[in-house]
């Protein structure tokens, strides 16, 4: 029997169950838990509550925490004023000692971390400390005669790059909003409590806790209002209109290579996978490299000068015409609407 470690992160619950997709792919499992296939058996382990989303879905919870309080308590605690002197979850060396404990007493065959801030923290810091190798920012899980490869960009998303992993443990952080899982609940989840034998003694306290602000991060948004070469005279005004909407603009490469838009809203191979439910096209030709980013996306409207542009045949309304003027006209009118 298998064992696949999943970090899971609170705050980015969804990115942790996304990864129980990923142990599907690597063991082979189609979701129905047939005969025939490698079986596995999933361990999350969280350092604060957990969401009752996760119920049924994993088959182990590690809950981590010193065992003098439950961990709703421990939790709420946290929140408080005894927490705010010295608290242990935010330091990264803590932590990856942990996991390091943790992994010497259950001997995961596979780790996997999501993508996220903490999850790039913690993944290379355990992958030294177990002597394994890490595949970072993972893809996609492919399989040649037989053999599993793993995919993640390389060379600034160039090319996509298939790895073949022989340590063990078997470790990755994986792309956010990339795989989507269905889930295959369990009849039942069973807890582990884990008390922690090292003594967090890292650099890091928590001296405040601050509420943070929107980020504003085009992963999380429901709408995006997109701009590729067709407006990149008019690249402003696509935030009118996302303004209106209660949407963010994202991009496609091409205006972040001509310095119109940055980095950080590109769309794309090379940029954010997005799973947004309405994704407005605007000038944008559809190119490959680009459709990688939009693998989850609900319904899709795109504005182009040319019905025959790719990003139409994926489209559920195309509008043929000139991006601009949808944008104004759309903009008035919505501005016309909320008036009345
Ligand atoms: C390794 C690699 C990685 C890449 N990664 C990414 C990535 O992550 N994301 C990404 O987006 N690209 C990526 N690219 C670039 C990609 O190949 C395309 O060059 C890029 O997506 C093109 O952007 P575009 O569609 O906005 O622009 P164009 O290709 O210039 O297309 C413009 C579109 O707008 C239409 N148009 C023109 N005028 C108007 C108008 N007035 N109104 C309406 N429509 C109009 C045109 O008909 C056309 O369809 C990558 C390329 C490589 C080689």
């Amino acid at each position: 029997m298998k064992k696949v470690l999943i970090y899971y992160e609170q705050k980015q619950h969804k990115n942790s169950i996304e990864l129980l997709a990923v142990a599907r792919m690597i063991y082979g499992d189609d979701g129905t838990r047939k005969e025939g296939i490698e079986d596995y058996e999933t361990y999350g382990v969280s350092f604060g509550p957990i969401e009752v989303e996760a119920e049924c879905l994993f088959d182990f919870l590690i809950e981590v925490g010193d065992d003098s309080a439950p961990l709703e308590k421990r939790v709420e605690a946290h929140s408080q004023e005894q927490r705010k002197n010295n608290s242990p979850v935010y330091d990264a060396l803590f932590l990856t000692s942990v996991l390091d404990e943790l992994q010497q007493e259950y001997q995961f065959d596979c780790i996997l971390f999501p993508a996220t801030h903490m999850g790039r923290m913690l993944a290379p810091r355990l992958a030294m400390r177990l002597q394994t190798g890490l595949v970072a920012d993972v893809t996609d899980i492919r399989r040649k005669d037989g053999v599993m490869e793993i995919v993640r960009p390389a060379f600034s998303g160039k090319l996509m790059a298939g790895i073949l992993s022989r340590k063990a443990p078997l470790m990755m952080s994986v792309r956010q909003n990339v795989f989507s899982y269905a889930p295959d609940r369990l009849a039942e989840t069973r807890r582990i409590s884990h008390t922690p034998k090292t003594v967090c003694n890292g650099g890091i306290r928590l001296l405040e806790v601050r509420e943070k602000e929107a980020t504003g991060d085009i992963r999380d948004s429901d709408i995006l209002i997109s701009g590729g070469g067709g407006v990149m005279k008019d690249f402003k005004k696509l935030s009118e209109l996302a303004v209106e909407l209660n949407a963010l603009v994202s991009a496609s490469r091409k205006t972040v290579d001509h310095g119109i838009a940055p980095r950080s809203i590109q769309v794309g191979q090379s940029g954010k996978t997005v799973s947004p439910k309405l994704y407005m096209a605007l000038g944008i030709n559809g190119s490959i490299q680009h459709i990688e980013g939009l693998k989850h996306v609900e319904y899709m409207i795109s504005v182009n000068t040319n019905q025959n542009a790719p990003i139409c045949s994926i489209s559920d309304i195309v509008v043929v015409g000139d991006a601009k003027e949808f944008i104004n006209k759309l903009t008035e009118k919505i501005r016309k609407e909320k008036q009345i």
